[in-house]
């Protein structure tokens, strides 16, 4: 199943996305928080609901990001991809680091989130190095502490698509940290919309691109990612608990514009478009936004 949110009638509303059409779920499920955590008798609830449900025709332009109420911060992966780990060897501006033995891990605060189609909040005066991450999100669906690894698909819920754009010379200029350089408001485009853990066939088989202008930037398989979906949790869940509607992105591959020669930072009217097969594509214009 996917489910997201869309504007409709000038009101928030949770959908379950089908072919051509969005199916309308009652107003009980706007916040899909409550499907998330509710886990299967939450979907068959949904299902139910479906068999009577208004459709209305499918239109990217009024999705909204699937979740907009989080327990805390956005949850994230670093340095996932050996290729991007090696990318930027040198570039680290005086965090240089050996190649980690276990996943890096680093939080974004949950107002970066913005809708699948939502303009990208640029502002130059903020930062003068914005940069693209196209990643897959984990969605955990079940609260859970210390989860082995051969339990923790137990505890997802679904997948999504996200673009960590951060602004390297924030990320480097306070100290070892990397929050501030992912933090700044409206930047994380989050969606289209949240797909069923039941509905991937072989998530070693997603294929990631970011293209900027039109141009490919980025292009990967999650077959090449350093630690498995299943490490990540279970690394990042020790003594410490995941809670149902934590979302996880998983790290990005190589091709960030830092990493190139001459580099490439986003700019005021670029387009960004963030797919990843099977879980949709997130499409986002950089616009300038002085935000007060
Ligand atoms: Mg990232």
């Amino acid at each position: 199943m996917k489910l997201a949110r869309i504007r409709h009638q000038g009101r928030p509303r949770a959908v379950v996305v089908e072919d051509g059409t969005y199916a309308l779920l009652p107003e009980a499920f706007t916040d899909l928080s409550a499907v998330v955590a509710g886990g299967e008798d939450a979907l068959t609830e949904v299902g139910r609901a479906l068999r009577t449900a208004e459709r209305v025709p499918a239109d990217d332009s009024v999705l909204l990001a699937p979740l907009s109420r989080f327990n805390r911060d956005i949850l994230c992966t670093g340095w996932n991809y050996l290729d991007h780990f090696y990318e930027g060897v040198g570039l680290r501006e005086g965090q240089e680091v050996e190649l980690p033995k276990r996943p890096t891990f680093f939080t974004k605060g949950p107002d970066t989130v913005i809708g699948p189609h939502a303009p990208i909040a640029f502002d130059p005066d903020v930062s003068a190095k914005w940069d693209y991450e196209a990643e897959v999100v984990i969605v955990i669906g079940q609260d859970g502490r210390s989860i082995p690894e051969e339990r923790a698909w137990e505890h997802v819920f679904g997948f999504c698509v996200a673009n960590d754009v951060s602004q390297r010379d924030l990320q480097r200029a306070h100290g070892g940290q990397w929050l501030k350089g992912k933090s700044i408001d409206r930047t994380m485009p989050l969606g289209p919309w949240i797909t069923t853990v039941d509905e991937v066939e072989d998530p070693y088989d997603l294929r990631i691109t970011c293209d900027l202008n039109g141009e490919r930037m980025q292009d990967a398989s999650t077959a090449q990612m350093a630690f498995g979906f299943e490490r990540l949790i279970a690394e990042l869940s020790w003594g410490m608990t995941l809670r149902a509607g934590d979302v996880l992105l998983t790290g990005t591959p190589s091709g960030i514009g830092n990493a190139r020669e001459p580099a490439v930072f986003l700019k005021d009217g670029d387009e960004l478009v963030t797919r990843v097969s099977g879980l949709g594509e997130l499409r986002n214009r950089v616009a300038a936004t002085v935000l007060t």
